[in-house]
């Protein structure tokens, strides 16, 4: 099924150095078997969207409809397999779309794809249509990178899993963690780590949550954190010397130190 209507309405930053973003409409993606549209409901903030409207990461092209950690209800699928039907409520996080067929897509590591890893937006599709994020009524895609979204989560929960949750799941997932026997330190507490201090006590590790300030440590046991580390001290920094077995670092920055002692 297509859809009759091949335009959408989009949040997007129309030309350099204009903020804030415009309501603009533009058209979408040209269908084809493997589409899949959703109208979007939900749409996360991640800092990436930043840096990429405010051309730190580079030159960007106009209009750039930044989201990508999109939520939405099914409105149409291609006739190709379809995990969802119309109506499900489903997600799409950074990528959306790979070549399908090097060693690493054809070993479900489609993010490690070879030949082109296509992101959610400031991308192309394979026929030159330009790729636009969540900021927008609807999102039109792949839907082999569209996913069903459990019916006991919130979308508002769900959507910055599709981003921020699954970086930070997939290290500690692939890190062969040993309840009541791993340590984990958790350097950045706030985006990334959030999801990070979770999973790793959910993965049944001591959790070590690292900030450069004292600001997070309330909110760092609230969460689940079995001791909190100022990176600014360092004395407080050589406490763990040689105990650790895991570092998720989520973030750096000219200032951060990886790693002291
Ligand atoms: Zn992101
Ligand atoms: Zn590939």
């Amino acid at each position: 099924m297509s859809t009759e209507n091949n335009t959408f309405t989009v949040w997007a930053s129309i030309k350099k150095d204009l903020n804030p973003l415009e309501q603009v409409v533009i058209n979408l993606k040209q269908w084809n078997k493997d589409s899949i549209e959703l109208n979007v409901t939900h749409c996360g903030v991640c800092g990436s969207n930043i840096h990429t409207l405010e051309e730190e990461w580079g030159p960007i092209e106009y209009p750039c409809v930044a989201g990508h950690e999109i939520i939405g209800i099914v409105s149409s699928i291609g006739s190709n397999f379809c995990n969802v039907k119309v109506g499900d409520r489903a997600g799409v996080g950074p990528q959306s779309s790979s070549c399908h067929q090097c060693e690493f897509c054809l070993n479900s590591q489609e993010n490690m794809c070879q030949d082109s890893v296509m992101y959610t937006y400031q991308s192309n599709w394979p026929n030159g249509d330009r790729a636009f994020g969540g900021y927008a009524d609807k999102w039109r895609g792949d839907y082999r990178f569209v996913f069903k979204v459990p019916d006991s989560m919130s979308s508002r929960v769900a959507a910055s899993f599709f981003c921020a949750g699954i970086i930070a799941y997939a290290p500690l997932k692939h890190s062969n963690i040993i309840p009541n026997k791993s340590v984990i330190r958790v350097m950045g507490i706030g985006g990334l780590g959030h999801y990070g201090i979770q999973f790793a006590k959910g993965f049944g590790a001591k959790v070590i949550g690292i900030s450069h300030s004292e600001v997070k440590r309330d909110i760092a046991f609230q969460i689940g954190c079995d001791e909190y580390l100022n990176s600014s001290d360092k004395d407080a920094m050589s406490k763990y010397q040689n105990q650790l077995t895991h570092i998720l670092c989520t973030g750096t920055g000219s200032d951060f130190e990886f790693i002291r002692n």
